[in-house]
């Protein structure tokens, strides 16, 4: 039985990192959505500066108006009935 030498493995605690060399990126394009376009995707208008009514629910077209999400973790969203751990568009509470 013949053996073919195996270059030695050195090990070490240092995390291994590729050395690919530095990447390029040739372009990034930003743009923001016309007026149709936020037209288009648009649930709800928020004109009340209120977030609660007096039985503590959130207004209808307040800040915290239920078609944008649940406000709390006991509510639904009614635009898509979601909870809070899996509606989109939702930001932690
Ligand atoms: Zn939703």
């Amino acid at each position: 039985m013949t053996r073919i030498a195996q270059p030695l493995i050195q090990f070490t605690k240092q995390p291994y990192i590729e050395d690919v060399g530095p990447h390029k990126i040739e372009s990034i394009q930003f743009s923001t959505f016309g007026e149709f376009e936020i037209l288009k995707a648009v649930e709800v208008q928020v004109y009340r500066s209120v977030y609660y009514d007096s039985a503590k629910k959130s207004w209808e077209n307040g800040l915290l108006d239920p078609h944008m999400g649940p406000a709390n973790k006991n509510g639904i969203c009614e635009t898509c009935l979601g909870t809070l751990e899996n509606v989109q568009g939702t930001t932690d509470i």
